[in-house]
């Protein structure tokens, strides 16, 4: 039934117009107007709206129905069935342009009348529906900015749409129509698995095709495309048209890699991170245990007093130093070895082929002169060093963390041993290593529990033999290993920073002491207390000091400090700061253990300092060697220049002391006049009677 179907009516025969009017009411339609010419015609469709116009091709007026039909068609989407009474060829094929929806030859009966109102109806909606799609899909295409590709099988022939050629720089004809001229474009490395991806969706393995992959752009480069696709296929399910879309994926892949790449190295340094050392070190191990002649070795490198550095200068010159250093150490090595953060002060660094163990001596060396080059950090200059593991392939060794931790256990030991320094892994440093970390965990408790013994060695004037004063000298009271001496604890005190309350104890307790002894009777005794690196970087020190000289009443003439030379030198501006506060304080100071470090005698003369305590390094071979014999007597006589009084440390037999006494050497110190003692028996000698 044609029911509430709207239909204009254009016929110029009263009788025939009558008629069909009334057929089409019959069968449920709606005759909204009835002209009789074109122009009629074309005016009232457009205020009408009809769903149907049934044209007569012969009307009135100087257009004819196909001409009337083309003009409403041309403005308004209605379908047009034509009544017609001729049926030559030439009139047909002018109706057919105008895209009939329908023929009905006069005269005609009422049921082709409904067939042809029903298809003509039917075809005009589906006709808009496919529009309607069409526009929906364009629309799409365009939003998505996508290319397209249509792949006839049977021909091998594949068309690119505009878009699919402008996305990848290209111009309408450079691209032609073959598949090669796709898959040519596609990077190398990529275009395999382009091919087996469409191989397998065509062989219908997969439900569709889809491809990442980087293909070439016409103004040089690459982009990444996501290609996707979908096969038809005939009655025998062989695929014979693939169809598809590609878009362009670049944005988010290089966010992929930036990811990636973020996952795997360090942020601060952008060298790999523990993660990709790992790694690297696997495959590496992997390879060498498949190839013997190729080995490799893995350092460890830590700096020396990093700590320091980040808490006194702050982050962002720690930063600034770790970038630094990140860049030293990749200057050190060659391009195929690979240098990692693994935090912190931490670096690692995988030697990719080694021949023997000098070529990884070589790199340490290198790097150890490197890092010690000073640089400007905020505009203080520094140097850094180093404490560098080094572990050698060994066929034994099957994990790769058995490499980190062999190097790490290295450089603990280098660390141990004073740092900037190598150390190669020895198995037995392992023991060693669980014995320091032990130890570690002993002093954290000793300072705790305040076993400390704080003994005093005697310093004596070479005029009289009598005792001046005493250097304080820290032993451990170690619960069951008896007495530790000092070179046993003081670096890993000092690295751990327990240095800080280990020296103010002994500070303290030296003080208090020589108070005692001056009440008792000896009112110029001084003591001498050893400062070390780490304490007179503290800034707290100096505040330390007065309030230590204040709770014991100990005046500042009592006290005196000792300081090495190369923690006097490590930072000069500093240093030369800090010594004239304790100066303007009454406070003085020795430079300890000289002759053994930097011997900078220029930057010497402009501290103020007051002694010079020659190494006994040199004093024990002064009558054997003629070397130390002429650098004590140039010691002794610059430090009488500087107006420094010297001191002669390690003094054990009665050679060196004629020695000294002939080369003018103010005061003497050693096992020749007494061993360090207990404050008991510092008192017996306190009284002012020759000590020799
Ligand atoms: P140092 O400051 O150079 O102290 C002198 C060292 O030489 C002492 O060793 C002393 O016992 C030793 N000595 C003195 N006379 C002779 C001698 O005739 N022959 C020989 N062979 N040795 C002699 P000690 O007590 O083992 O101390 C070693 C180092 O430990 C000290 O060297 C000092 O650098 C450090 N130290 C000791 N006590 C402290 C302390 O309280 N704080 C700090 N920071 N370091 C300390
Ligand atoms: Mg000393
Ligand atoms: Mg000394």
């Amino acid at each position: 039934m044609l029911q509430k179907c709207r239909v204009m009516l254009v016929e110029d025969e009263g009788i025939i117009a009558m008629d069909v009017q009334q057929r089409l009411e019959k069968q449920g339609c709606q005759v909204v107007a009835h002209v009789t010419s074109g122009e009629d015609a074309i005016r009232t469709a457009a205020e009408t709206k009809p769903d149907l116009i049934l044209m007569d091709i012969q009307i009135q007026g100087p257009l004819d129905g196909i001409e009337t039909a083309a003009r409403i068609r041309t403005a308004q989407d209605i379908p047009v069935i034509y009544l017609t009474a001729f049926e030559d060829d030439d009139t047909l094929s002018r109706a057919r342009v105008t895209e009939a929806f329908g023929y009905l030859l006069k005269p005609f009966e009422e049921r082709e009348l409904v067939i042809a109102i029903e298809m003509a109806v039917y075809k005009h909606s589906m006709e808009k529906k496919l529009r309607a799609s069409e526009e929906r899909y364009d629309l799409a295409v365009r939003g998505a900015n996508d290319g397209l590709w249509d792949w006839d099988l049977k021909n091998n022939e594949i068309y690119f749409s505009p878009r699919w050629k402008t996305m990848l720089g290209y111009q309408e004809d450079e691209i032609g129509s073959s598949p090669q001229d796709w898959l040519k474009h596609v990077h190398p490395d990529d275009v395999k698995l382009v091919q087996e991806n469409l191989a397998s969706h065509i062989r219908g393995d997969t439900p569709y095709f889809n491809s990442e992959y980087r293909i070439e752009h016409a103004h040089g480069g690459h982009v990444w495309v996501l290609s996707r696709g979908l096969a038809v296929r005939d009655a025998d399910g062989n695929a014979c048209r693939m169809a598809g879309s590609q878009s362009d994926i670049t944005t988010r892949k290089l966010a992929e890699e930036r990811l990636a790449f973020d996952a795997l190295h360090d942020v601060l340094t952008g060298l790999p991170n523990r993660a990709l050392f790992m790694d690297r070190l696997k495959y590496r191990l992997e390879y060498a245990q498949r190839h013997a002649d190729h080995l490799f070795a893995v350092l460890f490198v830590d700096l020396d007093r990093f700590k320091i550095v980040n808490d006194s200068l702050g982050h962002a010159v720690g930063d600034q130093l770790l970038m630094a250093t990140a860049q030293r150490l990749q200057l050190c090595v060659r391009p195929e070895d690979t240098v990692s953060r693994l935090g912190g002060d931490e670096f690692a660094i995988l030697l990719d082929d080694v021949r023997e163990v000098g070529d990884a001596i070589r790199v340490a060396e290198r790097i150890a002169g490197r890092l010690v080059t000073t640089s400007m950090l905020n505009s203080v200059k520094r140097s850094t060093t180093a404490s560098i593991g080094i572990a050698l392939f060994d066929a034994n060794n099957l994990k790769p963390e058995d490499y980190l931790r062999d190097a790490d256990t290295a450089m603990y030991r280098a660390k141990a041993m004073g740092g900037n320094q190598y150390q190669l892994f020895d198995p037995a440093m392992y023991t060693d290593v669980v014995a320091l970390l032990e130890m570690e965990g002993e002093l954290r408790r000793a300072v705790d529990q305040e076993e400390w013994l704080v003994q005093y060695q005697p310093i004596i004037s070479l005029t009289d033999y009598k005792m001046l004063g005493v250097e304080a000298l820290v032993r451990w009271q170690h619960p069951t290993r008896g007495i530790v001496p000092p070179l046993d604890f003081i670096n890993i005190a000092e690295e751990t920073g327990l240095i800080l309350p280990i020296g103010e104890y002994v500070l303290r307790t030296a003080c208090t002491q020589v108070m005692e002894w001056r009440r008792a009777g000896s009112p110029d005794l001084w003591v001498s207390v050893n400062i070390s690196g780490r304490q007179f970087q503290s800034p707290n020190l100096v505040k330390t000091i007065i309030q230590i000289l204040t709770e014991t009443g100990l005046p500042a003439n009592g006290l005196l400090l000792e300081i090495t030379e190369s923690v006097a030198l490590r930072n000069y501006k500093y240093s030369l700061k800090m010594l004239k506060e304790l100066s303007a304080l009454g406070i003085k100071v020795a430079l300890d253990d000289f002759g053994n470090g930097y011997s900078s005698l220029g930057y010497l003369k402009d501290l103020p300092l007051n002694v010079l305590k020659i190494d006994k390094s040199f004093i024990q071979d002064i009558t054997t060697n003629k070397n130390s014999d002429t650098i004590t007597t140039a010691i002794i006589t610059m430090g009488r220049a500087l107006n420094l009084s010297v001191v002669a440390e390690g003094v054990e037999t009665k050679n060196q002391l004629d020695f000294l006494k002939t080369s003018h050497c103010d005061r003497v110190q050693g096992f020749l006049f007494s061993r360090p003692m207990d404050q008991d028996e510092v008192l017996k000698i306190a009284s002012g009677a020759r000590v020799f």
